[in-house]
């Protein structure tokens, strides 16, 4: 049975003032967390509303006055049959595309991070495609960084991805005949809004190629937004099975679900598919009853927590396990501030030498930064922390304690000359051009077979009246906050790794427990 806790409620009503602090200890203690997320995340974030009438559709039919296409239609696999209605898609997911380009993470973004930081996510997955989690500092399926290029097609390297993609990347396109994707830069946007698509410059220059040494031209393919629409495979979807069968053999401890309405096929599949992993590493009651202190947060352990403000439908009863109805913005903040007053020790802040790029070739250290977002991670030694450095495999309660600390992530520069796409932890390193290169990526489809994956309502945004379910994307709403990098991804930057690790002295850090 589901318990139902209104955050609104907190303040004035006792048990679920208890039970909500119980649960921000048990996230705290919790080692090997799955988040799952929809649209209801990005709300806060500043996308404007495009089913309103002053939104993105609004402009869209201005362009287009004779079009009539539905909400669902213009997420349609079948939109490419007809060329007016591909037009119409181009054009739109041009304007989502701007309106999501100034948009910022939101406080519950940062805290998947935070929980990733903190060596406690074990991995984040999302219908959204407006790459929040990546400007957050989660690497994305859809990032470069995730690839490995080898001999044959890309494939995704599961350590290095914190953030799974479900339905895609808007900032990205591929092309729809070799499959080769490249960043959404701004020319290919500025012809998607006119309705039309840019040629593959991958088929380009293998026609050129050809036609150089006099043979026939090849055909040349278009690009289109890597999104995944309604009916359509997701071009990674091997890939992302691989990582989903791995995450639930790592028997996750948690599950939280933040801001989706859950009806959509595949994902409420792959949702169910974590839960039952959760429940069946949850402890025994005998285990909690052997250990009366540890009891209120070890009876919080192995539960599945749906933040949202609308209810999940009665098939999720013996799923869920609470319902924190509000926004998971203020839940998030909430659990942080918990956090930090029950087990104060995971919040110090540490002093650290720091290894810059140009350190690496005259010898130098630069001194101390100041770092808050770190974590005591108990491990044997620093070997085996290694192997954790991207996938968060904690190691058994009694071992020693190692402090594993990292560097956050520097906010967006204020230019796409300046913006790192490595994971640099530097803001202080600026790119030269020669550090920079051009990836060009050629991938051999895929093919996966779930389908219906896109597109959850955002139950979480504020519906308009007279909108159906139907009209209610998973895209997230959005408005401008800052200026920010057009081809954000275009240019890699060679700059050092900046991961850096320290092993403290073993230290116990037992806190009392926020039980009350
Ligand atoms: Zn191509």
């Amino acid at each position: 049975m589901t318990v139902t806790l209104d955050l609104e409620a907190s303040t004035s009503d006792a048990p679920t003032r208890r039970t909500l602090s119980n649960l921000s200890l048990a996230v705290a203690k919790c080692k090997k967390i799955v988040v799952v997320t929809g649209a209801g995340i990005s709300c806060s974030c500043g996308i404007p509303d495009f089913r309103s009438s002053n939104g993105l559709y609004a402009l869209v039919k201005e362009q287009y006055p004779d079009v009539v296409m539905k909400g669902r239609d213009l997420f349609d696999a079948s939109l490419f049959r007809d060329p007016t209605s591909a037009a119409v898609f181009y054009t739109f997911i041009s304007q989502l595309k701007k309106s999501i380009d100034v948009a910022s993470p939101s406080p519950t973004h940062r805290f998947i991070k935070t929980l990733d930081s903190k060596k406690k996510l074990l991995r984040s997955y999302t219908q959204n495609i407006d790459g929040l989690e990546e400007r957050a500092g989660l690497i994305g399926t859809a990032s470069q960084e995730a690839k490995s290029h080898g001999k044959g097609k890309a494939k995704i390297k599961m350590k290095e991805v914190r953030n799974v993609q479900l339905h895609g990347d808007i900032h990205r396109v591929r092309c729809t005949f070799c499959s080769a994707d490249f960043p959404c830069t701004q020319d290919y946007l500025d012809s998607f809004l006119t309705g039309t698509p840019p040629d593959c410059p991958e088929c380009a220059a293998r026609s050129s190629a050809r036609v150089a040494r006099s043979a026939r031209a090849l055909k040349v393919g278009t690009l289109r937004p890597a999104i995944v629409l309604y009916d359509e495979p997701h071009p990674l979807g091997d890939d992302i099975g691989t990582i989903h069968s791995a995450d639930i053999a790592r028997k996750p401890d948690m599950l939280i679900i933040m801001g989706t309405s859950l009806k959509v096929h595949g994902f409420k599949k792959l949702v169910k598919d974590f839960a039952r992993a959760v429940h069946e590493s949850a402890p025994s009651p005998a285990a909690s009853a052997a250990s009366p202190l540890k009891k209120n947060a070890k009876s919080f352990a192995g539960k599945v927590i749906f933040v949202n403000k609308t209810a999940p439908g009665s098939e999720w009863d013996n799923i869920i396990d609470y319902h924190v109805v509000g926004e998971t913005d203020r839940w998030v903040e909430k659990v942080i501030d918990d956090w930090k007053k029950a087990r104060p020790a995971d919040w110090e802040v540490q002093k650290t030498l720091v290894a810059t790029g140009e350190s690496s070739t005259t010898g130098t250290f630069h001194v101390a930064k100041e770092i808050t977002n770190t974590i005591g991670l108990k491990s044997k030694g620093a070997k085996r922390k290694n192997d954790r450095k991207r996938e968060n495999v904690p190691a058994a309660e009694d071992e020693d304690e190692v402090f594993d600390i990292t560097l956050p992530l520097p906010s967006p520069p204020p230019s796409p000359s300046k913006r790192p796409r490595s994971r640099c932890h530097y803001t202080d390193v600026e790119m030269s051009p020669s550090k920079k290169s051009r990836e060009v990526v050629l991938r051999e489809p895929v093919h996966f077979e779930e389908r219906g994956l896109l597109f959850g309502n955002a139950t979480n945004a504020s519906t308009k009246p007279g909108a159906t379910l139907e009209d209610v994307f998973d895209l997230g709403p959005n408005v401008a906050a800052k200026p920010k990098t057009t081809s954000k991804k275009s240019a890699k930057a060679k700059a050092p790794k900046a991961q850096v690790e320290v092993l403290l002295e073993s230290r116990t850090t037992k806190k009392a427990t926020l039980s009350s």
